[in-house]
């Protein structure tokens, strides 16, 4: 993605896709098409969060990245695999976070929906990382299913002040209001264009344009009218057009806006 060509179809802009698993065995077959598709549709950056427990996503992640310098990355330990090998995760995303682009610790957070660790285990990892990011000077993405108000509770008992992003944001406007108070900016997916996601667009209507990002959370959740398909950072734009009408924004201002609100938050891509 060393100089995007950008399509007409993509409104001429350069879109950043805030977080998208391209290290996932989804995009083995094609990856590099898919990276390809990415820029030939103005998604020009892209920031991919390593499983900190896979030596198969660190690996690939950091090809994808010797190949593309607008692939940033961070390194997390999922909510989902909190109970697993947390002292070796940490020392993992130390190592990491001591390279270039390496952006952020995450994904981290808290999962109340699944529940593949317990709650306590969740909240010891998630804490664990916060400290984490706060010593590593870096931002944090939060993964939050129906766990905002301890999301909320962390930070505080943490006093994490680094600020970071709540990503594929599915909470109420409460729990959206009282994080962008801690310093937070809010992610949204293609959930944003599902039928039955009203309440959602009410919230993805009120984020504070300096606060807003936008994601695919690839290969999952693809928006309508890609839904049920693998998803890709090419159907940003799905996205992106839906929450432009919705904002009543420009194309061009969300598109400035988002990439400059992640070169603020990440740093700027290459
Ligand atoms: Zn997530
Ligand atoms: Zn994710």
């Amino acid at each position: 993605m060393d100089s995007p060509r950008i399509s007409q179809d993509a409104g001429g802009f350069f879109w950043t896709d805030s977080h998208a698993h391209l290290d996932m065995e989804a995009f083995d077959a094609d990856r590099e098409d898919v990276l390809s598709r990415a820029e030939a549709s103005g998604v020009g950056a892209v920031l991919c969060p390593i499983d900190a427990t896979s030596e198969r996503s660190r690996r690939l992640t950091l090809e994808m990245m010797a190949g593309h310098p607008r692939i940033s990355a961070a390194a997390g330990l999922h909510p989902h695999q909190a109970a697993s090998g947390m002292d070796e995760a940490v020392e993992t995303i130390r190592r990491l976070a001591a390279g270039a682009r390496i952006r952020a610790v995450g994904e981290i957070g808290l999962d109340y929906h699944y529940r593949f660790a317990s709650p306590a285990d969740q909240q010891t990892a998630f804490r664990a990382q916060l400290a984490l990011a706060g010593e590593l000077g870096l931002p944090v993405i939060v993964h939050s299913r129906l766990a905002g108000d301890d999301v909320r509770a962390a930070v505080d008992a943490e006093a994490f002040t680094g600020g970071g992003v709540l990503h594929c944001f599915t909470e109420s406007w409460d729990i959206a209001r009282a994080m962008l108070d801690r310093g937070f900016a809010v992610s949204f997916s293609g959930i944003v264009t599902f039928p039955k996601a009203g309440d959602l667009r009410d919230v993805a209507a009120r984020i504070p344009l300096d606060r807003l990002l936008l994601e695919t959370d690839a290969p999952y959740l693809a928006p309508v009218p890609h839904r049920g398909r693998r998803n890709e950072p090419a159907f940003l734009l799905e996205t992106s057009r839906l929450m432009a009408a919705l904002r009543k924004t420009p194309l061009q201002d969300l598109a400035a806006a988002t990439s400059a609100n992640f070169a603020r938050l990440f740093g700027r891509p290459a």
